[in-house]
């Protein structure tokens, strides 16, 4: 693909890279400058439908290759995306603006989902018990559901279409994938690296857009499947519309992760992990933990610390050789959005103490400082709502009790992590906190490949999970065969 402002981003149908018909467009900025980078298509019906009935098409000889024929092309694909990590860090970082290495540290995690994948055919194995009754054998086999579509959101062009791509395809499934319109140039450069694996033209094929597109593909009758990954109301409303008729979809949606801190807790890895989990990334993480609890005794001096930490933080644009603690965030509106919460959340009482606002850059792009607010009560918007930026609340609370019920209270469910050296404390966070994937003294427990994602309530719609065996379980069915002879 061309560089530079007006390169236009190609869709993948049939093997071929193609521009898109569409009637509509998007801009790709690089968020350091704020200066457009490319144009993307906002496909419609047309390239929907050209890129479904390909990948139906090519269904047939793909679920046919062995399994461990295909699980070669993911071998393959591995060693490619080893030699292209540090390109394809740079890429993600040039368009989403996330530092080099977080970009690195997201690929690598792709990698690791691919890395399972090589493995699949032997969980692809069946059942077989012989003599089920006098003379009957039984036998229960997997087989791929068909056409797949994937949609997917800014934040880990490259990781999040790998917690789909791999395990999908060597299932046997073929693939439709719609990356997000602000970061399509990582997903174009990873289905290159799918063909040069060695994967046939039309098993994977990519379109681009926004809900016209997404809708068309969801509703899309030669569609059996989708993955979803990006906001909550948008996850819910693409599960209801794909589950209504008759498909099966998992859909990650968007968090409120809290972050509890006991007194007994080692002030440094909970500082460092709070610090982690809250700015890395600019806080556009579905993990990142938006409310820090610090609990009981020593909560001053907790938010003292942290204070003068996250004022410390370098933050500036990740397309120069420096690499700043903080990068941008995605967009200008992103940008106001985070800014409107400081705002409010001071209207309604709460304290900043550290405040990003305040910070001077000289460029044009995204970039905002990171923030606190303290003294945040539990009904304030900063505390329910995702923020998805760098601006962390302040919940303090009485006892670990009050700590378990505020985190509770959110409604989402993706993670949350307990700082302590007790043992029977992280025991009971652990049993109790309502949320799928939990840490404890560690600031980011975000699963790795052979893990599912684990999202609950309004974190996750559906049933199976991304990645994992609870993965290769919802891109496949399974089939009992009685034999007598
Ligand atoms: P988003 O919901 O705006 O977009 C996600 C995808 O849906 C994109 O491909 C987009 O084009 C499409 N889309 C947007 N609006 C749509 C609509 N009205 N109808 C149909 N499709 C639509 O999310 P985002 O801003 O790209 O990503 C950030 C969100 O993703 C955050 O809420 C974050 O928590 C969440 N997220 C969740 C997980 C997880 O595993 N649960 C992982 C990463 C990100």
């Amino acid at each position: 693909m061309p560089d530079g402002g007006d390169a236009v981003v190609p869709v993948l149908i049939g093997g071929r890279w193609e521009e898109a018909r569409a009637t509509r467009w998007a801009d790709v900025f690089n968020p350091s400058r704020g200066v457009r980078i490319a144009r993307t298509p906002l496909c419609g019906a047309d390239d929907v439908n050209r890129a479904v009935t390909a990948a139906a098409g090519a269904f047939p000889a793909w679920a046919e290759t062995p399994a461990v024929e295909r699980a070669r092309v993911m071998f393959r694909l591995r060693e490619l995306l080893v030699r292209e990590q540090e390109a394809l860090a740079s890429l993600v970082s040039r368009e989403h603006g996330k530092t080099r290495s977080e970009a690195r540290a997201g690929v690598q995690r792709g990698i690791e989902v691919v890395e399972f994948a090589c493995g699949l055919p032997s969980l692809l194995a069946g059942d077989h018990v012989q003599n089920l009754a006098p003379g009957i054998d039984c036998t229960a086999v997997r087989h791929p559901l068909g056409v797949c579509v994937g949609i997917t959101p800014f934040n880990f062009p490259v990781m999040v279409p790998l917690w789909m791509l791999p395990v999908a395809l060597t299932c046997g499934n073929t693939f439709v994938l719609k990356p997000s319109e602000k970061t399509p140039l990582s997903a174009i450069r990873l289905a290159e690296l799918f063909h040069e694996a060695g994967l046939p033209d039309g098993v994977l094929n990519v379109v681009h857009g926004d809900q016209e597109c997404v809708t068309a593909l969801v509703t899309h009758p030669q569609v059996q499947a989708i993955s979803f990954v990006g906001s909550t109301r948008v996850a819910q409303a693409v599960h209801e519309l794909g589950t209504r008729l008759g498909k099966r979809v998992q859909a990650g949606g968007g968090a409120k992760n809290h972050l509890l801190v006991l007194p007994d807790a080692d002030l440094e890895v909970a500082l460092s992990g709070v610090l982690a989990s809250a700015f890395g990334c600019a806080g556009e993480r579905c993990m990142a933990g938006s409310v820090v609890a610090p609990i009981g005794n020593g909560a001053d001096e907790f938010v003292e610390r942290l204070c003068e930490r996250v004022g410390a933080l370098t933050v500036g644009p990740t397309d120069t050789g420096d690499e700043p603690d903080m990068g941008p965030v995605i967009s200008s509106e992103a940008r106001d959005r985070v800014v409107g919460y400081l705002a409010g959340a001071e209207m309604e009482g709460a304290r900043v103490c550290a405040d990003g606002r305040r910070r001077q850059f000289d460029t044009n792009g995204f970039l905002l400082g990171p923030s606190v607010v303290d003294a945040v009560e539990p009904t304030m918007r900063v505390a329910r709502e995702e923020v998805f930026g760098p601006l962390l609340a302040v919940l303090r609370a009485p006892d670990l009790e009050t700590a378990l019920s505020g985190g509770a209270a959110s409604g989402f469910g993706n993670g949350a992590v307990l700082f302590t050296r007790s043992g029977p404390a992280a025991r009971e966070f652990a049993r109790r906190f309502p949320a799928g994937m939990l840490g404890i003294n560690v600031g980011v427990p975000a699963p790795m490949a052979w893990f599912p994602f684990a999202g609950w309530n309004r974190s996750f719609f559906g049933d199976l999970h991304m990645q994992g065996v609870e993965g290769m379980q919802f891109y496949t069915r399974q089939q009992v065969i009685m034999a007598r002879w």
